[in-house]
């Protein structure tokens, strides 16, 4: 069997250095906001361009603690409205919901899955405080008109960048895109801890203060509260994991680029319609997700043939039961994806054999 992802692999080519890491965090005595964070936090942000990286326990705390830092700095106040596109993985929508915030559900483009910024001025309003842009799959959105319409209309941008570590748009990376932005480092994305993991990176030291105390009780001082906070920390041993990934993740991210431009220059099936991609530069490859009307059928047949697929997603957020107040609202793009999408297998550890094996299966079905 192909596996859609095989993380033993993956951590196994570190195995050496990840074990000295782990031993430093063990030797040391110090095991929640020490050395290890200090340095993966600056060299995260040196990694994006921005001024700031803050450290959190996962993906989704990094998108509330951002929201939910404006709101402390008086920006933005429950209720204000924030744009984010119908077709992202649901955690964009919660981090908006878990602040008391309206999210607003703006449809992609049908080929590149990325919020489509034509349709974003229609859903504006006076309540209208932030864009949130996913970079789907890997692919960074069409920044430009985002930050115009930002401008425009005087909203913050918050990028989640759970997908796209390491993508640019014009020479700037992914994180360093709008006023701040999430990141996640779970196990399974581009850059992976060895457990639950997640950062904010801006340049306004306004923001990254408070975000920092919001992480730590609201606390920047021991014993002093300045904010109703929570406990959402990176801790050592993760961020030393991280700290020996990071060094890896443009050789990965090469290695997913061979990949996906093997799967588009010799996919050739009339029934299948393969990713569209800006530049090459735009997409780190989180996921490779092609489209059919056979879907069901065509991920059945590739698992009898061997190969493992994943849908992502099988059903869209305004369908979730968590979202029932949108039950009968209809985004017909995004339904259209969630019906049609399918995610090859892509990683830094797939064999050249294994990908032939992927594209001849995927061209023999009909
Ligand atoms: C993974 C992911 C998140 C959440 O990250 P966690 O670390 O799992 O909390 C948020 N947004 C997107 C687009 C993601 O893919």
């Amino acid at each position: 069997m192909i596996p859609f992802l095989d993380l033993k692999s993956i951590n196994a080519q570190y195995r050496t250095e990840l074990i000295e890491a782990c031993t430093r965090v063990i030797d040391s005595g110090w095991y929640i906001q020490g050395n290890e964070c200090k340095e993966f936090e600056k060299e995260f942000a040196k990694y994006c361009g921005t001024e700031y990286a803050i450290g959190v326990a996962n993906g989704l705390d990094a998108l509330i603690l951002i929201l939910r830092a404006y709101k402390e700095l008086g920006v933005i106040k429950d209720g204000d409205e924030v744009i984010v596109p119908s077709n992202t993985y649901i955690a964009s929508i919660l981090a908006i919901s878990e602040n008391n915030l309206v999210p607003v559900l703006v449809e992609p483009d049908i080929n590149t899955y990325l919020i489509d910024p034509s349709k974003i001025e229609k859903k504006i309003t006076l309540k209208t405080k932030v864009i949130l842009p996913v970079h789907l799959y890997g692919q960074t959105c069409n920044m430009d008109e985002i930050n115009d319409i930002a401008k425009k209309y005087n909203l913050k941008v918050i990028e989640d960048s759970a997908q796209s570590h390491g993508a640019y748009f014009k020479g700037k990376k992914t994180g360093n895109l709008g006023d701040a932005s999430g990141f996640s480092f779970y196990p399974g994305k581009n850059l992976g801890a060895l457990g639950d993991a997640g950062a904010v990176t801006t340049s306004d030291g306004e923001l990254a203060n408070a975000i920092k105390a919001l992480g730590n009780y609201g606390s920047n001082k021991k014993y002093e509260n300045l904010y109703k906070g929570v406990n959402s920390r990176l801790d050592e041993i993760q961020a030393a994991m991280l700290r020996v990934k990071i060094k890896h993740l443009d050789e990965e991210t090469n290695r997913r680029k061979e990949i996906a431009i093997y799967y588009l220059e010799n996919i050739k099936n009339e029934n299948i319609i393969l990713p569209t991609v800006r530049t090459n530069d735009n997409h780190v490859w989180h996921l490779f997700i092609i489209r059919t009307k056979q879907r069901d059928e065509l991920q059945k047949y590739l698992l009898d043939n061997g190969i493992q697929t994943l849908i992502h997603y099988p059903l869209a957020p305004h369908k979730q039961e968590a979202y029932k107040e949108w039950k009968n609202e209809s985004y017909d793009i995004s339904e259209q994806i969630h019906d049609e999408v399918l995610s090859l297998p892509i990683s830094g550890v797939q064999s050249f054999e294994n990908t032939i094996k992927i594209v001849k299966a995927v061209n023999e079905f009909n």
